[in-house]
């Protein structure tokens, strides 16, 4: 049976693996920058790419292999590249895509990092953005220009949970000959594949929920053999933001249980919206797995559960938002998500801290917001975790 007829939980646990002569079970960690060949002419053949195989761990690495293989094989895509981080990944697409000149169109509510690169570091090389509402199919529309090599998104967006249909926006994208890159870092793909919704390249921050737990720096790009396998690839193998093979493996153990802890992190995080609802002194919740949530609908369509991002408004604004999150004792105060352990983030001074007060707005980060990426502790103690912040507040 070849992997391709196995299912996503068995591919998750068991798909890349190519066995040593040593028979392990797991699979090893292969620390080395080079390697040997038998000959002077297969070391030609290798270099020249006539013969597949090992040549230097910028870029060849059993262990990263693996880890590539394994992601491509549960985004349902040809080829994955993997990177040193989740920024390398989305710097490596625009260094493989764009040249001086070409533009994007990117949604306004994307990582606050990615916004920065955009519009600060890409501009100086002659790259223009257009930032849109995320949700505005019109503005999408309007924003493509003769130059637009591709649109870029992340849904949901990171905190507000907003949907954006990956469906409609491909084929805006498409009929303009553009490709349509969605950042997938929220969902993973045991909740949303967005290469079969019609998008052409999948952006993963490893670093979130593929290790799961918090440790390692990782990011990868998934898609066709002929946009990722060469001009990405091409990138990566000669600008060199790889990602190490300890890291590999560790995402590697991450794959194996990402469908377990998804739908684990999915149900703390749906309890949690629903009682955070009924708190009085939140006078909103954003959370897509909400039947308020303005795209619920697509986001039932489009995705098998809601994610594990979630946030919300303080009536007292920003020093009503301190408040709480130094009231609690348990949730840690730190920006990442997707660990076991539950985040808070105040984004308006911190993820978000770097934008204008103008970008903020746009991206609907109010002084009142924090976020939320609900690990997998006991759902009554992160309840009454908030419990104690919130009491105060009234
Ligand atoms: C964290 C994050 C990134 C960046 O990934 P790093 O691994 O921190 O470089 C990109 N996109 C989203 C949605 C993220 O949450």
């Amino acid at each position: 049976m070849s992997d391709k007829d196995y299912k996503f939980n068995t591919l998750a646990v068991r798909a890349g693996q190519v066995r040593t002569a040593e028979g392990e079970h797991s699979e090893p960690i292969f620390t080395t920058s080079s390697y040997v060949f038998s000959s002077a002419a297969e070391a030609a053949a290798r270099f020249s790419g006539d013969e597949p195989g090992n040549i230097y761990s910028r870029f060849t690495n059993p262990t990263v292999r693996t880890f590539e293989q394994r992601l491509a094989a549960l985004e349902g895509g040809e080829r994955c590249v993997a990177t040193s981080s989740g920024m390398a990944a989305i710097l490596s697409t625009c260094l493989g895509l764009l040249k001086a000149g070409d533009h994007i169109v990117a949604s306004q509510s994307i990582f606050g990092t990615t916004t920065v690169m955009f519009s600060q570091h890409l501009a100086k090389f002659g790259i223009e953005t257009t930032f849109v509402s995320l949700t505005d199919l019109n503005a999408w529309q309007e924003a493509i220009q003769d130059n637009t090599v591709f649109l870029f998104l992340e849904t949901p967006s990171n905190p507000l949970g907003e949907v954006a249909d990956i469906h409609q926006l491909a084929t805006i994208a498409h009929d303009s000959d553009c490709l349509l890159v969605v950042d997938n870092c929220l969902c993973t793909p045991v909740l949303q594949r967005p290469l079969a919704l019609g998008a052409d390249i999948v952006i993963h921050s490893a670093t979130k929920f593929l290790d799961g737990q918090g440790r390692c720096m990782g990011g990868a790009v998934i898609g066709k053999e002929d946009i990722v396998g060469k001009d990405i690839f091409g990138v990566v193998r000669t600008c060199g933001p790889s990602m190490s093979p300890f890291n590999a493996w560790t995402f590697l153990k991450g794959l194996e249980t990402l469908s377990v802890r998804m739908k684990a992190h999915c149900d703390n995080a749906q309890q949690l919206a629903e009682w955070l609802q009924a708190q009085p002194a939140v006078s909103a919740v954003y959370f897509p797995g909400l039947k308020t949530h303005p795209q619920y609908a697509i986001a039932q369509s489009q995705q098998s559960g809601p994610g594990a991002v979630l946030s919300f408004e303080l009536k007292g604004g920003k020093d009503d938002a301190w408040r709480l999150i130094d009231a609690t004792e348990m949730l840690s105060i730190t920006a990442n998500l997707g660990d076991t352990r539950t985040t808070i983030t105040h984004p308006a001074t911190t993820t978000h801290g770097r934008l204008t007060p103008e970008q903020r707005d746009d991206a609907g980060i109010s002084d009142g917001l924090i976020r939320i990426a609900v690990g997998l502790e006991d759902i009554d103690d992160l309840k009454a975790d908030l419990q104690h912040g919130l009491a105060g507040l009234i």
